[in-house]
């Protein structure tokens, strides 16, 4: 496992903000285990789309899954009263707007647990945009052109046929624009609904969570799913994932359920308190770890991290 990691690591350096999360190899590819079976305890709904999945995981959340391609992106609908939130907007391969025109009629937001591309390429199909007043948000909803991304978009990452329409020899991220800046402990009231904002940089410079106090629900992206955890981009910073899982841990009593950003949903809330101890646990210098080129990764079972050698901790 270590080994595959680092040699993943060689390969994964050379791309733009790139989101391997792969650990479900059991035979001679990568898909061998996808669609993950954990997606079967949820109902699975008919939306005439072939590439995408989506599951019905509460009365009025959904999940839109992309299990076809290694990055096994997810992005959430959670429905209220008067208006909806698209959390994340997977990578632009199918027509997401239509997905989410079949689950709900109400005003749609779109909000990013964060800006890489695999989490914003369908953002550019919707009318309503939120977003961080943020340096890196603002690079990165300029778009990518295919010489940035799409080395990551080849036919060695994807294992059934794309939809009609989708060219992959030309990928590209469009731009979009931003129309209501959010803050820190925001509150997007849906009616009857309300997710709070917290900013937790450290995966990206524009990281949050979002959480959903009334049904116990944290949707957490990139800054954890029970994989390997990036952290070790260029514009990655420890020191503050550090805080970040400090912050995810202080809502341990608000939520039962982590939904992260890929692979695999409805995460215990325990991942929480084990999440802040691995942090922990990076800092104390007789904890082991695998050692990749300028990279460190420790493995905590389930998940593991992967950070910068020499951590980036305490450095100005
Ligand atoms: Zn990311």
């Amino acid at each position: 496992m270590i080994k595959k990691i680092i040699i993943a690591l060689s390969t994964i350096l050379l791309l733009t903000a790139c989101e391997q999360t792969q650990e479900a190899e059991t035979g001679n590819n990568w898909y061998d285990a996808l669609p993950r079976e954990s997606w079967s305890r949820f109902e699975k709904i008919d939306v005439g789309d072939n590439w995408f999945e989506v599951y019905k995981l509460t009365d009025n959340t959904y999940a839109i899954y992309e299990p076809y391609q290694w990055q096994e992106a997810i992005s959430y609908l959670l429905i209220g009263g008067e208006k909806a939130l698209l959390v994340d907007t997977l990578q632009g391969i199918s027509d997401l707007k239509a997905v989410v025109d079949q689950l709900t009629s109400l005003p749609v937001i779109v909000i990013n647990t964060h800006t890489h591309y695999d989490h914003t390429s369908g953002n550019h199909q919707f009318e309503t945009i939120y977003g961080l007043d943020n340096p890196y948000t603002a690079e990165n909803a300029k778009g990518h052109k295919n010489s940035e991304i799409g080395s990551s978009m080849t036919m060695n990452t994807i294992w059934k046929n794309l939809p009609d329409g989708f060219n992959i020899s030309n990928y590209e991220s469009k731009p979009f624009e931003i129309d209501h800046f959010v803050a820190d402990g925001e509150i997007i009231d849906l009616g009857g609904r309300e997710i709070e904002i917290a900013y937790i940089p450290g995966h990206s410079p524009d990281s949050i969570i979002l959480v959903d106090k009334q049904n116990r629900m944290m949707l957490t992206g990139d800054s954890f799913y029970p994989a390997p955890i990036y952290v070790y981009s260029e514009t990655s910073s420890f020191e503050d994932y550090f805080m970040a899982s400090q912050i995810m841990f202080g809502y341990q009593n608000d939520v039962d359920y982590l939904l992260p950003g890929h692979n695999e949903t409805m995460q215990p809330a325990s991942y929480l308190n084990r999440l802040r101890q691995a942090t922990m646990d990076i800092l104390n210098p007789t904890t082991p770890f695998a050692q990749g080129q300028d990279v460190r990764s420790y493995d905590f079972g389930d998940f593991s991290i992967i950070v910068k050698d020499p951590l980036d901790f305490g450095i100005d």
